[in-house]
């Protein structure tokens, strides 16, 4: 099942190039005020939710998909657990430029967080700051969207916790020789972490480890991979996160960029693609910087 989140929050089912609205079914769903976690307590009810869902389903309204906004499809993640230096083409292609030293992976170095704030879906897209000197880069990854509650999670137990899959840029700020910042706030401004179009849940995703990725600027292919060539697989990036923190319902993790990556700037269209999941195309815009800023 592809699930979406468009409009003002509703809850659809994609089939297709149509959306069935099964807002009404979907506690909290609809509504705009703070916090919008209604996916997260969706995907912690889905055992009883689903056949609700799925009988829903059946006299949904019918939207054609052109016709919606489309919103992250979890707007409001408790974490997003990214992992660092995940492709070695990628690590040797950073060269000096590489945060992780030595090309430690998350297996020797552990993850890292990005701001649940930094989500963002295709209609909003990504907003870069006016007038930075600094330089923005497109990060294509698989997105896991935690299940179920997780801790201390040995990885041959791992995907029980799974509840799907998405696309995720995961975009960046760098600078030319400067590797010394955190990396965790160059990677989490407002919109830099564009997930979607939708959650594709995990019974319809069997291989995770074995899934052909791209993304493209402008239609020019920048990155284009296979998941098989991860250097920590999802059961084990699970199995790190989940032994420091508890994962909770709706949790993301970041698998990882493979080689490619490049800038970004305003008015760009990036498109990222991943196998057996879709298509999400996210438009680069610019935000106003408000003094006093320092990027
Ligand atoms: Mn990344």
């Amino acid at each position: 099942m592809k699930l979406a989140v468009f409009d003002n929050y509703r809850v659809g089912i994609v089939d297709g190039d149509m959306i069935h609205d099964i807002t009404d079914v979907v506690p909290g769903a609809g509504d705009e005020t703070w916090p919008p976690n209604f996916v997260n307590r969706m995907i912690d009810d889905w055992p009883v939710l689903r056949e609700r869902v799925e009988g829903a389903r059946k006299h949904a309204k019918r939207i054609p998909i052109d016709a919606v906004a489309l919103l992250p499809p979890n707007p409001g993640p408790c974490q997003i657990v990214a992992a660092p230096a995940n492709y070695r083409k990628h690590i040797a292609e950073m060269g000096d430029l590489a945060v992780t030293p030595k090309g430690k992976s998350a297996a020797q170095q552990g993850v890292f967080l990005k701001a649940p704030s930094s989500v963002t879906g295709p209609s909003r897209g990504i907003e870069l700051p006016r007038g930075s000197k600094r330089r923005f880069d497109h990060e294509s990854e698989l997105a896991v969207i935690i299940g179920t509650k997780a801790r201390n999670v040995p990885r041959d137990r791992a995907m029980q916790h799974v509840f799907g899959y998405t696309c995720l840029i995961d975009v960046t700020m760098r600078i030319d020789g400067e590797k010394s910042e955190e990396r965790s706030m160059r990677k989490s401004f407002d919109t830099f972490t564009p997930i979607g179009p939708w959650i594709v849940t995990a019974d319809e995703l069997i291989h995770p480890g074995n899934l052909e990725t791209q993304l493209f600027v402008n239609g020019e292919r920048r990155q284009s991979a296979n998941t098989a060539d991860m250097i920590v697989s999802v059961p084990e990036l699970i199995e790190i996160a989940s032994s420091v923190m508890t994962l909770w319902p709706g949790d993301i993790i970041a698998t990882g960029t493979p080689e490619g990556i490049g800038a970004i700037k305003a008015g760009d269209i990036v498109a990222i693609k991943i196998e057996g999941i879709g298509e999400m195309h996210v438009p680069v815009r610019e935000t106003d910087a408000v003094p006093p800023r320092i990027f």
